[in-house]
């Protein structure tokens, strides 16, 4: 997911990129293609990059446990610099562009930002989403032929 600023003019670009989860190096529950939309905003000294990003997740409910499909999207700014301006430089999402560098990735942030993106809970909203029973077969009446056996064994006992 790069994308070719070596002949940038100044002002607003927009791109549509789109990449394969696996060439992203997205976890496995990413599936398909992730689609973004790139917006370059280039001045003198640097580029702003405003990257929405979506993509379709694999996600197991955690209230009934079955599989379900989300679609996960994020939206994130990065600044790609060409000075090195060291108090920008402990930001996150502050790049420095070498003055021979004539690409920029997006992918190392397309694939941890959509990661952050996953709620932290996961529910499939569907209407029967419920807490599983469990299935035990609990006799709460005694079977009336134990009841005997019982009988007999107390008087066995006695
Ligand atoms: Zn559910």
């Amino acid at each position: 997911m790069k994308i070719n600023i070596s002949n940038l003019s100044e002002g607003v670009h927009t791109y549509d990129l789109s990449g394969d989860v696996g060439t992203l190096g997205l976890e496995a529950n990413f599936q398909g293609i992730v689609d973004t939309h790139v917006t370059l905003e280039k001045s003198m000294n640097q580029i702003v990059a405003t990257i929405d990003a979506s993509c379709k997740g694999i996600f197991i409910c955690d209230r009934c446990g079955n599989e379900f499909e989300e679609q996960v999207q994020t939206e994130f700014i990065t600044l790609y610099s060409w000075e090195n301006d060291e108090a920008k430089g402990e930001e996150d999402d502050f790049y420095v562009l070498q003055p021979d560098e004539n690409m920029i990735d997006l992918s190392k942030n397309v694939r941890e930002y959509l990661t952050l993106s996953v709620p932290l809970k996961l529910l499939c909203n569907r209407a029967e989403c419920d807490i599983p029973k469990h299935t035990v077969n609990e006799q709460k009446t005694i079977d009336p032929r134990w009841e005997q056996l019982q009988k007999l064994l107390k008087q066995e006992n006695n």
